[in-house]
């Protein structure tokens, strides 16, 4: 669905962590929020997904006001950077958590729900793995699940947050191959935050480029190293304005 974000603020103290951010994303549109650490990325995600409130602004997700729904109430699938996979639970149990959790009107049945996992585990590749436990996975395996855990829900709307962020080069060359297969064939509507500019600049449909709290430019990513637009951009990407 698409998103779109107005004017939005918000602060923690003294700090204004989001100082009047706009942002349309278009449905199915993959969008790379860029951005050195501390520049409010995080921020945006939680509170596009209910985990936090900004203090002025609008959000609306396919023009319905999502400011005055819980995040129980919206359909986002979140995958962090550490793994919150339950440890307790295999892979299938992980995935289908957020079925079992959905509000009781939009619960699939039990038997539903375990043709979804099988269905979920077929198409991200992972079947092997359904009956482990998290401990006996490999980081790059880890976010696969989470992936799949996310997008159980059919969610509205995806939102990763430095998923590959602890792994090596070539694990996390394969995974984002692999994202932007599973993009292509979903279509979910995904912001993707990153501070590594390699991976926004191959995975993402646009790049928005994110400063202390502001955005500094949006762009496609041929748009963004042709023409960098703020001194910031520039000197962030290691590119001259
Ligand atoms: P990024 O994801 O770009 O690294 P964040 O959104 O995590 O940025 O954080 C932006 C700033 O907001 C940081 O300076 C951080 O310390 C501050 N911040 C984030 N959450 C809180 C909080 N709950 N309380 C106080 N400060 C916070």
């Amino acid at each position: 669905m698409s998103i779109s974000i107005t004017q939005m603020t918000r602060r923690f103290g003294q700090t204004e962590v989001l100082r009047g951010v706009d942002l349309t994303v278009g449905k199915g549109e993959l969008v790379a929020l860029l951005g050195p650490s501390g520049s409010g990325k995080t921020t945006l995600l939680r509170i596009i997904s209910g985990l936090d409130w900004p203090d002025s602004g609008q959000l609306r997700v396919a023009g319905e006001d999502w400011l005055s729904k819980r995040a129980e109430q919206r359909r986002t699938g979140f995958v962090f950077q550490h793994y919150a996979l339950f440890p307790h639970m295999k892979v299938r149990d992980n995935i289908a958590f957020g079925l079992t959790v959905l509000p009781r009107e939009q619960r699939p049945s039990a038997a539903q729900i375990r043709t979804k996992v099988e269905e979920l585990l077929q198409f991200l590749q992972i079947p092997q793995l359904a009956d482990r436990y998290p401990s006996e996975l490999s980081g790059g395996q880890r976010q696969r699940v989470a992936l799949g855990r996310a997008l159980a829900i059919d969610p509205e709307v995806l939102l990763l947050d430095e998923p590959f962020g602890a792994l090596d080069a070539q694990v996390r060359r394969d995974l984002r191959r692999w994202l932007r297969e599973v993009h292509e064939a979903t279509g979910t509507t995904t912001i993707f935050v990153t501070h590594d500019q390699e991976e926004a600049f191959e995975l993402a449909d646009r790049v928005v480029v994110m400063g202390a709290g502001q955005i500094e430019q949006i762009g496609r990513p041929e748009e963004i190293y042709d023409n960098p637009a703020t001194p910031f951009t520039a000197s962030f990407l290691g590119l001259t304005v």
